[in-house]
């Protein structure tokens, strides 16, 4: 589907976010990408109607979960001894184009300014696709001996890149609103070694925490970030079997330093040159979150970072909307104290439309309460996981909805991690390969001796790119390719975003 949407299609969205009447049901597996655009809309996430290709207005509900989520990452790095920081997004094409690699790299998807008012720039600057050139020119007074290292350094930051492939919210954009880059500098290379494993732990830590299943793989050297030594992909799989970088966590080597002269003094009094790391995570998380968990009626919070945990609908009935108003609030207030974010929705529409919005919000917990509930001391739950109500006494309430919080959680873990399971799919040869991967969906491994010509030419055979593979986990097969059997590992393949 374009991504600039037509009048037409823009008038119909427009029509359907304003009636009255919100009803979901699409096929998540079946039809994967009509149900992404249209859960994020009704889901009341993104506004996809912004005449600029790959750029998107976030809808106060969605930025909320999204800053939920970024303040999860803040605090891992926080804790793991990264410091945040702001550096400029317009960067001199002096500075820029000081990595010769990182250049050819980017330089097709660098938006460049040459223009102010009337008058033409007299140097080109740079819109950051990615800040490792702004901060590695900048640093550099910061860092004169071994003792300011390491120097461990992130921004949470918009950037851009002129996308030419298919756009999609949050997945594939041409403004991302929220790049967690992190940089890294080193002493040593064994240093820089290090630091690429504490970036994985720090990275795997957030996705478990936000229940997005991954696998971690290397990169081919065939296929590394411009500029690097060498990269630690973080995938995972999306509703329609395509694969997901999540995040890259880079070894950048002592590439950079030599190109923005970036030492430091040894204990020998001698210049070295630092080793370097960068990783970054973006709004693409929370996309793959939204995907991996919703279901056919629409999106299904994760607990940790809902907008909203409770919903309370007061159903009203003829001259009992005073007693019911009022018990909806002393019940807000109840749960309100034990942290959980509580909203009473008490607009006059349809008690069955109001369900389905807050279903295709994904809201984990609403409570249905009237005149008869309030007569027996009662409350009715429903949960958004399995969709099934219960009936608590009032007094209960708290104790209840925040161990149904836990237990939302660990129902959507297991659900994931059996989706997850059925996504990755391990074959010993080509053939086995092309009879049995007919669908096409999800990743599959193959037994690889780790030579880039045999990884070429599997990547030709079956016709799906590479997509990392686990250095030290060997496998007693013979390679796919060759046909040699030792130090043979895996080597993963899937179509990616
Ligand atoms: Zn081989």
């Amino acid at each position: 589907m374009p991504n600039l949407k037509s009048p037409n299609e823009a008038l119909s969205r427009s029509e359907a976010s304003t009636s009255t009447k919100v009803t979901f049901s699409i096929d998540k597996i079946k039809n994967f990408s009509e149900w992404y655009d249209r859960a994020l809309d009704v889901g009341d996430i993104i506004d996809a109607r912004y005449p600029v290709k790959g750029m998107y207005i976030w809808r106060p509900y969605g930025f909320r979960a999204l800053r939920e989520m970024m303040s999860v990452m803040r605090e891992i790095m926080d804790r793991t001894g990264h410091k945040e920081t702001y550096f400029p997004m317009l960067i001199p094409e002096s500075i820029f184009g000081k990595e010769r690699d990182f250049l050819k790299g980017f330089k097709g998807e660098a938006y460049i300014v040459t223009q102010a008012g009337n008058d033409s720039l007299t140097e080109k600057l740079y819109v950051r696709p990615t800040s490792e050139t702004v901060i590695y020119e900048s640093v550099k007074p910061w860092i004169r001996s071994e003792t300011d290292l390491p120097l461990k350094l992130y921004q949470v930051v918009n950037m851009y890149r002129h996308e030419t492939k298919q756009t999609r919210p949050m997945l594939r954009l041409r403004e991302v609103v929220e790049f967690k880059e992190a940089h890294t500098f080193h002493a040593t290379a064994e240093e820089a070694d290090r630091q690429i494993r504490e970036g994985v732990a720090a990275y795997s830590e957030f996705f478990d925490r936000m229940l997005i299943p991954y696998i971690v793989v290397r990169t081919p050297s065939w296929d590394t970030f411009a500029g690097a030594v060498y990269n630690i992909d973080i995938m995972s799989v999306m509703p329609d079997g395509k694969a997901l970088e999540l995040a890259s966590v880079i070894n950048l080597g002592d590439k950079f330093a030599k190109a923005f002269g970036l030492t430091y003094r040894n204990k020998n009094n001698k210049e070295s040159y630092v080793h370097q790391t960068c990783y970054g995570i973006s709004e693409r998380e929370l996309g793959a979150m939204l995907a991996v968990h919703g279901d056919n009626r629409g999106l299904i919070m994760l607990p940790s970072i809902a907008p909203i945990h409770v919903v309370i609908v007061p159903i009203f009935k003829r001259g009992s909307e005073d007693a019911v108003k009022r018990a909806a609030e002393n019940v807000k207030g109840m749960l309100e104290k034990q942290k959980l974010r509580v909203e009473i929705d008490d607009k006059p529409k349809g008690v069955g439309d109001k369900f389905y919005e807050w279903e295709a919000k994904g809201v984990p917990v609403r409570i249905e309460l009237g005149l008869k509930e309030i007569e027996r001391g009662e409350l009715v739950i429903f949960r958004r996981d399995t969709l099934k109500k219960e009936t608590i006494k009032a007094k209960d309430a708290p104790k209840r909805v925040l161990a149904l919080m836990d237990e939302i959680t660990k129902t959507l873990k297991e659900r994931v991690d059996e989706y997850f399971k059925s996504r990755i799919l391990h074959f010993l040869t080509v053939g086995e390969l092309k009879k049995h991967y007919t669908e096409r969906k999800g990743l599959v491994g193959l037994p690889w001796c780790g030579d880039e010509k045999c990884g070429r030419k599997l990547e030709e055979e079956i016709g799906i790119p590479t997509v990392g593979f686990v250095p030290e986990k060997h496998i007693d097969a013979a390679c796919a390719a060759c046909g040699r059997r030792d130090n043979t590992i895996e080597m993963y393949f899937g179509r990616t975003y």
